[in-house]
């Protein structure tokens, strides 16, 4: 997602007190600075936060982060706070690729991945974020029974991401590619913008649970 450069967006980011501006030093220590003792869970590439915003309100005890690379789209994000402030979740702006300086090993509980870019060219394909090169990110910084779940109508996105597990040593607890007509597995199911508006236009929605 990128929104059209909006005028002030890095200034605004820069001064808010909902974005963790040298997110490095809080590495191991998230939870302290979340002030939670419950799970912490991060969401990567989270847009314009309505998943992880809703969530964070509903589990006051669970601590939560949420990445984005463009402030234009982390604005919005920044902008709910605003609007309904939450003490459990903060916000860094950063390229998910440096995942590994900002969390400690094994300190996430579970990751979010929801309508991650389909970078289509083939020679584009580790930049995917269900890719084997960052399942192996993701394996150093999630705890070893901790879980990732991965949401797309992006069919291709999602038949590739299915295809990398094995490989990279990793199995689905839960493979969907109907969720929305899967009524156990929408109870509790919390809609990103995304969601909102591909399953409004009739695409179903694929979603795994993973684990290693
Ligand atoms: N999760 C939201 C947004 C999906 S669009 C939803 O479901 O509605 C994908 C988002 O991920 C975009 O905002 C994009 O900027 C961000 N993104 C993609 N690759 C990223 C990366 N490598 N690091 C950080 N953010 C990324």
């Amino acid at each position: 997602m990128r929104l059209r450069n909006i005028t002030g967006s890095r200034e605004v980011i820069a001064e808010s007190d909902y974005v963790v501006h040298e997110p490095e030093a809080a590495k191991g220590r998230w939870r302290e600075l979340l002030g939670v003792a419950g799970p912490l869970h991060i969401e990567i590439g989270m847009g314009k936060g309505q998943f992880i915003h809703t969530l964070a309100g509903r589990y006051p005890e669970n601590g939560y982060v949420g990445i984005e690379k463009y402030s234009s789209v982390l604005l919005r994000a920044v902008q709910k706070m605003e609007a309904q402030p939450l003490p459990n979740l903060k916000f860094i702006r950063m390229e998910a690729e440096d995942l590994e300086n900002v969390f400690g090993r094994h300190e996430v509980d579970w990751i979010y991945l929801n309508f991650s870019d389909p970078w289509p060219k083939d020679r584009h394909a580790k930049r995917r974020l269900p890719s084997r090169e960052f399942l192996r990110r993701f394996d150093t910084i999630l705890k070893p029974e901790g879980r990732l779940e991965f949401k797309t109508d992006n069919r291709q996105l999602f038949d590739f991401a299915v295809e990398e597990l094995k490989p990279a040593g990793w199995y689905a607890d839960v493979i969907t590619y109907d969720l929305h007509g899967d009524e156990k597995l929408m109870d509790g199911n919390v809609m990103t913008e995304y969601e909102e508006k591909f399953s409004a236009l009739g695409n179903p929605i694929c979603k795994y649970i993973i684990g290693r």
